[in-house]
């Protein structure tokens, strides 16, 4: 995947993940998002929310498959 004109930090595959962490983008570091009150999770530190587009892009959380079918 290219991330080279998004504006946010990739993964970084040299930080520990722990089980359940999801990566955020705008903090540039493996979170433990919490439940917030929109039926979706929140990063503790910055807020930015599972429906961001890029949280939801660089964690894959698009419930909608994008993929083409078939193949
Ligand atoms: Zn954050």
């Amino acid at each position: 995947m290219k991330y080279a004109t998004a504006p946010f930090k990739e993964p970084d595959p040299s930080k520990k993940k722990r089980k359940g962490d999801l990566w955020c983008p705008f903090c540039g570091e493996w979170r433990q998002f919490k439940a917030n009150p929109y039926g979706s999770k929140s990063c503790p530190v910055c807020n930015i929310s599972t429906m961001d587009y890029w949280v939801k892009t660089v964690n894959g959380l698009w419930e909608i498959s994008l993929k083409p079918r078939g193949g």
